[in-house]
């Protein structure tokens, strides 16, 4: 069986990295993004024959799109990886409902949504490997992200659920939690200060994260299982 993986997120940061390890480890990709020429030009950087598609994971019919166009032209996903997420840091006293929902909607919905259509082909398939990208403060809980902490704790309690409801069918659902990585994503964040937490000392680098990604996609007896990849930060905090 052709092993197709659906990097949602795989334009850029973390997910691109996880794409990066997937097709030197053999796998036929497809990377998703709401902007398509992102998608493409990470696709294109892989080399080889791997699919670029448009979608924002919190549209319902635009991920059930996605995964049909997928099915057509590389065939059944059997690996997924949900790292497509955006932060809206603030306050909560100052955080309005757009910013709220923009949130939820991306980094839990979409996870959801991805996953429904995922399980629904891996079922068929009698296998399946799904890794949640969350992130420390999902776990921890971090000052001035409570709505960001709030949608990756979501998504810890969502993947240990799923994994329980799908293990029968052979489908395994584990989430890796990252601390600070070295992204668009934390581009403006004081370095400098904040690596005084960490014990490793550093920001992490997207592969980083990367490794233990693939690592929980390909290991056959994990499931419902949370990995932190901080550099120690959640000893800290
Ligand atoms: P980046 O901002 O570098 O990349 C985010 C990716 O998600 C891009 O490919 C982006 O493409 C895609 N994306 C964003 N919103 C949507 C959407 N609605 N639909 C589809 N794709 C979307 O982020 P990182 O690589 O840093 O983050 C990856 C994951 O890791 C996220 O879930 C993030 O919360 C998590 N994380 C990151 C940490 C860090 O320090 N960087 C720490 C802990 C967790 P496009 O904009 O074209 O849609």
């Amino acid at each position: 069986m052709d092993r197709v993986c659906a990097v949602f997120g795989g334009s850029r940061g973390i997910g691109k990295a996880v794409a990066r390890l997937m097709a030197q480890r053999g796998y036929r990709l497809a990377i998703v993004a709401r902007n398509l020429q992102g998608a493409r030009a990470a696709a294109g950087d892989l080399g080889g024959d791997h699919l670029a598609l448009s979608c924002d994971v919190a549209k319902e019919h635009e991920v059930q799109n996605t995964f049909e166009e997928i099915e057509k032209n590389l065939g059944r996903v059997n690996f997924l990886v949900n790292a497509a997420g955006i932060n809206r840091d603030n306050l909560l006293v100052r955080t309005n409902v757009e910013d709220m929902l923009s949130q939820l909607h991306t980094n839990l919905l979409g996870s959801m949504l991805t996953c429904r259509a995922a399980v629904k082909t891996m079922i068929k398939q009698q296998t399946g490997s799904i890794v949640n990208v969350g992130s420390v403060v999902g776990v921890k809980g971090s000052s001035g992200q409570s709505v960001y902490s709030a949608s990756k704790g979501g998504l810890v309690a969502f993947s240990r659920a799923l994994a329980k409801e799908v293990a029968r069918k052979k489908i395994r659902v584990n989430v890796v939690a990252p601390g600070f990585v070295h992204t668009d994503m934390t581009k403006d964040l004081k370095e400098e200060h904040l690596k005084k937490n960490i014990p490793l000392g550093r920001f992490g680098d997207p592969l980083d994260v990367a490794h233990a990604v693939v690592f929980l996609l390909e290991s056959p007896y994990i499931t419902g299982h949370v990995l932190v990849v901080d550099g120690g930060l959640q000893l800290t905090i």
